[in-house]
């Protein structure tokens, strides 16, 4: 009962977050920098900031994940990081050969004044960036927004400083922006587009790098990433492919206006539905067809959903997580006729609300559906009315734990387990992953707690 704390009775707060269902800015900026091709992500504020965003990555992809620090002291906490970021910048150029340095701020540094804009430019007149290497920007202070904020602000100042338009006439590519999903769903949604036969550039692509082959030999920067040509000809495409409102329609929007490349900003595709309308934006854009492969995944996944809907008619779903996450989350449960009550994210964003409800306005349920919000009040919710399964990050734990409620590992971190990495959610097969998962979950319950005349051999 490690949560025996919590109350039942809700009060409202406003200046307190108890558990929060987010984690800190910079921990995105470093995700979205390490999908890009031998990139050495960097933090300008101090040692601990660094520390800790590196040890969540390490602990959720169980990889090493290099970053360097701007490594503060009591001086520069006073006067500006300004010089040591100079000389950092220089320092990694001549030991650790990276193409691209991507650096981003943090409370420290953003409550100082730290102009990262001009830093940089200083860095290039004092001859501290070699040619042909280039060092990318975004702030990224985390009182305000979330990891997946983060996210969204390095890919958006990326395709500013890098993207480029430069024909007349825009090409046959597609660039896809996956939104902030694991290595595996990148992964997963490349394969669906070269079965489709559509030639694109996925930027940020982790891929390659944080779920990459065990092989004997460390690597500083792994095989995989957007190489920054790639990202420099994203400015020459003919679309721009947005999966997640929250963590990419920024960056699209940005493409659009810096380089003329018309954006669709699509939710992720998870679950039925939005696997549907991912497909086929894709297919009308670029007049290609879909092959048979995989309409058949769309088959075996519509197959699995009818053949076991016993199991997930009229479950009660709490989820907690990121937005884009929920969104599409909640609309696959939806599908499956589950009733996903409360939907909590940390992060902010005024549209989230009224996309859930606009997703559940059919159901005959109140669905509470908030942000910015936190786990406490989760839990609060949980004890009130209670909820048949949990879906949510590694957190979540300790409530499955005290109220007895079975649970999938889902999100961002997942710190104690393994899978994430390589198997994906996204797409039909991803689909039939994830209600595999639900249904383990649910008929285990079913199991454990039936009576012994009725514990059935076949389910
Ligand atoms: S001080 Fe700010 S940037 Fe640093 S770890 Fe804490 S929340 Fe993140």
């Amino acid at each position: 009962m490690l949560l025996r704390h919590t109350p039942k009775g809700i009060i409202e707060r406003e200046a307190l977050v108890i558990n929060p269902a987010k984690t800190c800015q910079p921990i995105g900026a470093m995700y979205a920098a390490l999908g890009i091709k031998n990139c050495l992500p960097h933090s300008h504020g101090s040692q601990g900031c660094c520390a800790y965003h590196r040890s969540m990555l390490t602990r959720h992809f169980k990889e090493p994940v290099m970053a360097a620090t701007s490594a503060f002291t009591e001086g520069s906490s006073v006067f500006g990081g300004q010089a040591n970021l100079i000389e950092a910048i220089g320092n990694i150029f001549t030991v650790y050969d990276p193409d691209v340095i991507a650096v981003h701020t943090t409370c420290l540094s953003e409550t100082i004044g730290d102009d990262v804009n001009q830093i940089s430019a200083k860095a290039h007149e004092s001859g501290k960036v070699p040619a042909g290497k280039h060092v990318i920007f975004t702030n990224t202070p985390s009182y305000v927004g979330s990891h997946v904020t983060g996210f969204s602000n390095m890919l958006k100042k990326t395709v500013e400083l890098v993207s480029e338009a430069t024909a007349e006439k825009k090409n046959k590519t597609v660039n896809i922006i996956p939104g902030f999903v694991e290595p595996s769903d990148m992964q997963e949604i490349k394969r669906l587009t070269s079965l489709m036969g559509i030639k694109t550039i996925m930027f940020p692509d982790t891929s390659g790098v944080l779920n990459g082959p065990m092989t004997g030999k460390f690597k500083m920067y792994p095989n995989g990433g957007t190489s920054i040509e790639d990202i420099k000809k994203m400015g020459d495409s003919q679309l721009t492919v947005a999966l997640g409102t929250f963590a990419s329609g920024a960056a699209a929007k940005s493409l659009d206006t810096k380089c003329k490349v018309p954006c669709e900003i699509l939710e992720l595709p998870i679950g039925i539905q939005a696997t549907d309308r991912f497909i086929d934006t894709l297919r009308i854009k670029t007049g290609m067809n879909v092959p048979e492969e995989i309409t058949n995944e769309r088959g075996q996944l519509l197959d699995v959903m009818s053949d076991m809907h016993q199991y997930t008619y009229g479950r009660r779903v709490a989820l907690a997580g990121d937005p884009d996450q929920l969104v599409s989350l909640t609309e696959f449960l939806v599908s499956l006729d589950m009733i996903p009550v409360y939907v909590i994210t940390g992060t902010p964003g005024k549209k989230f609300p009224a996309k859930i409800e606009a997703i559940t306005k059919g159901l005959n349920e109140k669905i509470y559906a908030k942000n910015p919000s936190d786990l406490f009040l989760l839990h609060q919710l949980i004890k009130n009315e209670k909820v048949d399964l949990m879906i949510g990050n590694t957190h979540l734990k300790y409530i499955a734990r005290d109220e007895d409620i079975p649970y999938i590992r889902y999100g961002f971190p997942i710190i104690d387990r393994v899978g994430h990495q390589y198997f994906p959610s996204v797409g039909y097969k991803g689909g039939l992953r994830l209600l595999e998962k639900i249904l383990e979950a649910i008929m285990n319950r079913i199991d454990r707690d039936a009576p012994e005349e009725s514990f059935e051999l076949v389910m």
